[in-house]
C-alpha cells in the first residue's frame, strides 16, 4: 500500500579504482540511515549482514556496469517500501527491499545557482527531516520548479519557524567558509545526516581547519558576503560530493560569489574525498570497502 507513505531510500556509489578493482565509500553508514529512516516510519530494520550481503553480490554482478572514467561511478539505490493489499491506515505488516544501480557520470557540471526559500519548508522540529523518507522528495518538487522558473538550480531551505536560518540545499548539506573557518548547520530533525557531510568535516579536523556546527542566519552570510569575507559555499552530498555554488539569490537579489578556482578547502576537500573512493589515498578511517 504506497498511499501511507511507508517508503524509504538510500543512495550510494560503486568507485572503480585505477587498477581496476571496485570499491564502496562507507556503505554500512548507508545501512544504519536507512534503519533510522525504518524506525521513524515504523518499518522493519534491515539486518547489517542483509544489507551487506545483499549489496556486495548485487555489485560484484554488475560489476562490469561500474565505469571508470574520471567522476564516473554506479549509483546504488536500496529502497524499501510497503506492500500489504491493505486499505486502512495502520503500518504494513509486509515489506519489499530492493537495491538497483546505474552508471553516472558528474552530477552537477557548472556551479550551482540557488535561491533561499523563504515561504515554503522543507522540515521541522519533530518531523521526518532527518530521515530519508520519499515524502521529504516529493514535497520539495514544486517548490524547486518555482525556483527553476525564476533561472536557480536549487533551493537553499530555510528553518519552517523563522525562514532566518539556512538548512539545505535541495538534497545536499550546505557548507560555506568565511574567515577561513568551515560552518555547517548542525545535526536535528531538520537536517539529514549525510554522510559526505561527515566525512568532509572529519577530513577538516584532520586537517587543523577551524570547524563549526551551528546555526547560520541568512544575514550572517550576507554580511560576510557584503564584507568580502564569505570565501566558500558548497553543498556536500554522494550525488556530486562537492557541489560548487556560484549565485545566491535572495528577494530578488542575486550575489555573486568568488570564482571555484579560487576557493582553496572545498577543492582540496573533494580531490581528498576523490582519492581516497578510488583508492588512491591512503584510507586513514577506514572508510573504504573492497568489493573485488
Ligand atoms: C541524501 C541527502 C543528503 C546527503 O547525504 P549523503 O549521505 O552525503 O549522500 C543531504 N540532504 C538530504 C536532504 C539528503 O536526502
Amino acid at each position: 500500500m504506497i498511499h501511507y507513505g511507508q517508503s524509504i531510500f538510500e543512495g550510494m556509489k560503486a568507485y572503480r579504482s585505477d587498477n581496476g578493482g571496485i570499491l564502496l565509500f562507507r556503505p554500512v553508514e548507508n545501512q544504519k540511515r536507512m534503519n533510522v529512516s525504518a524506525r521513524r516510519m515504523a518499518m522493519p530494520e534491515v539486518p547489517e549482514d542483509l544489507f551487506m550481503e545483499s549489496l556486495l553480490e548485487l555489485v560484484r554482478i554488475d560489476r562490469d556496469w561500474v565505469p571508470d572514467g574520471e567522476g564516473h561511478s554506479l549509483y546504488i539505490r536500496p529502497f524499501q517500501m510497503a506492500t500489504d493489499e491493505y486499505i486502512g491506515v495502520k503500518a504494513s505488516d509486509t515489506y519489499k527491499f530492493m537495491i538497483i544501480t546505474t552508471p553516472v557520470g558528474h552530477y552537477y557540471s557548472e556551479p550551482l545557482r540557488v535561491m533561499v526559500e523563504t515561504q515554503f519548508f522543507r522540515a521541522v522540529q519533530g518531523g521526518v527531516g532527518s530521515t530519508k523518507v520519499s515524502g521529504n522528495y516529493g514535497r520539495s518538487l514544486y517548490p524547486t520548479q518555482l525556483a527553476k522558473q525564476k533561472g536557480y538550480d536549487q533551493l537553499i531551505w530555510t528553518d519552517a519557524s523563522s525562514h532566518r536560518y539556512v538548512e539545505e540545499s535541495g538534497t545536499m548539506n550546505l557548507m560555506f567558509v568565511i574567515d577561513d573557518v568551515l560552518i555547517t548547520p548542525p545535526l536535528g530533525d531538520t537536517i539529514l545526516a549525510g554522510i559526505t557531510r561527515d566525512s568532509v568535516l572529519t577530513l577538516a579536523r584532520d586537517w587543523k581547519m577551524k570547524v563549526q556546527e551551528r546555526r547560520i542566519a541568512v544575514d550572517e552570510i550576507f554580511d560576510a558576503h557584503a564584507r568580502g569575507h564569505l570565501q566558500e559555499a558548497f553543498g556536500t552530498g554522494t550525488a556530486a560530493t562537492i557541489a560548487q555554488i556560484s549565485t545566491i539569490g535572495h528577494e530578488g537579489k542575486d550575489y555573486e560569489l568568488p570564482p571555484v578556482p579560487q576557493r582553496y578547502f572545498s577543492n582540496k576537500v573533494g580531490k581528498a574525498l576523490d582519492d581516497i573512493r578510488r583508492g588512491r589515498a591512503e584510507d586513514k578511517h577506514g572508510w573504504v570497502v573492497k568489493v573485488v
